[in-house]
């Protein structure tokens, strides 16, 4: 089994989205300067003997044509032809048609964009991110960081989607290879992949239910988006006791400095 980390573009946006409070205003400063923080965007690839699974599927690649043109005001999205996610793939030499499996961390713009692209895949969501995302979308609401175009083409490509109940917990999908159901937080409903790897150790990827190590240490701090704030410290409370119990390495969602330090899939992979 190869662990493959998929490097596809940055988003720069202010750092209080992604740490509440983040260079708050003080008497002494009463006007601090918005601090403007570069953040990856990536997916995993998982070469797994029963066949490949992917773990999130990044932005949309005709993003300048179908976001709202709030999120490129908020968070504009940088990326090169060959960091796109399908052509990440290819440089692996695998065709979207050969992923077997998807696990969708949820279904934020920037996690969910090319799923239209896994049609033969069987696609795992949180079953609350699923149905709350498409309720909105049926009846036209605010969808916020979950934009019309990417439901639009899931929609459209009728895809196999696997909605994880409430009812499990844990899901081992694959030997070595498990999704944590963790419920509400970040969004109406988030999961994490473990991936057990016999030379590379266990890795947790966390997604955006743990932003930056900044989010956890020294002690929690949560992001400014957020939808359920029990929640979400109810799921790193939980992150970080199953990371120790089950001695993982987790990966967070959009933490640079971590980012820079691991192995991407042009330089290699885990195992
Ligand atoms: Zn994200």
């Amino acid at each position: 089994m190869k662990l493959y980390v998929l490097d596809n573009g940055t988003e720069i946006l202010d750092k209080s989205y992604l740490v509440a409070g983040a260079n708050s205003a003080t008497t002494d400063c009463k006007n601090p300067d918005i601090l403007w923080q570069e953040i990856p965007i990536h997916t995993f690839l998982i070469d797994h003997p029963h066949g490949y699974i992917l773990f999130d599927t990044a932005c949309d690649p005709d993003f300048r044509k179908n976001w709202p043109a709030f999120i490129e005001k908020q968070s504009p999205y940088m990326v090169s032809e060959e960091q796109l996610l399908l052509n990440r793939l290819e440089q692996l030499h695998i065709r979207p048609e050969e992923i077997r499996t998807v696990v969708m961390s949820h279904l934020h713009v920037d996690h969910a964009g090319n799923l239209s692209a896994f049609s033969n895949a069987q696609i795992y969501v949180n079953d609350e991110e699923f149905t709350t995302t498409l309720r909105q979308y049926a009846l036209r609401q605010d969808m916020d960081v979950h934009v019309p175009s990417d439901v639009e083409h899931f929609l459209a490509a009728g895809l196999h989607f696997r909605p994880v109940l409430k009812e499990e917990a844990f899901l081992e999908i694959a030997p070595g290879v498990r999704i944590l159901n963790l419920g509400p937080g970040h969004s109406f409903g988030m999961l994490a992949l473990e991936v057990r790897l016999p030379n590379s150790g266990n890795f947790l990827l966390a997604a955006d239910a743990i932003y930056l190590r900044e989010n956890i240490e020294p002690s929690i701090s949560p992001p400014g988006i957020l939808y359920d704030s029990a929640g979400y410290r109810k799921t790193v409370r939980f992150l970080t006791g199953y990371a120790r119990e089950h001695n993982c390495r987790i990966l967070f969602g959009h933490d640079m400095e971590q980012f820079d330090t691991l192995t991407k899939s042009t330089e290699g992979y885990y195992d």
